[in-house]
């Protein structure tokens, strides 16, 4: 649930943003996007840790599973 908020505050950021306003995020918003895309992903890694997952291995397979499916 954590993670969701956390996404949900990244998302905050961008949500009245056209496409090319995204794509040009004043400083401030640039670092505070860092430091949600930071919250989100520490817990992910919290996640990850509390479920006994090597987090790595996972990301490495999935990457792979997509290229399998998605990839000509
Ligand atoms: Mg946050």
């Amino acid at each position: 649930m954590a993670a969701s908020v956390e996404m949900a505050e990244l998302v905050e950021i961008f949500q009245w943003k056209s496409d090319a306003e995204a794509r040009e995020l004043s400083d401030a918003e640039r670092e505070h996007a860092g430091q949600e895309i930071a919250d989100v992903l520490l817990y992910l890694l919290q996640l990850g840790s509390e479920l006994g997952l090597d987090v790595e291995q996972a990301v490495l397979a999935k990457l792979a599973d997509n290229e399998r499916r998605f990839l000509p």
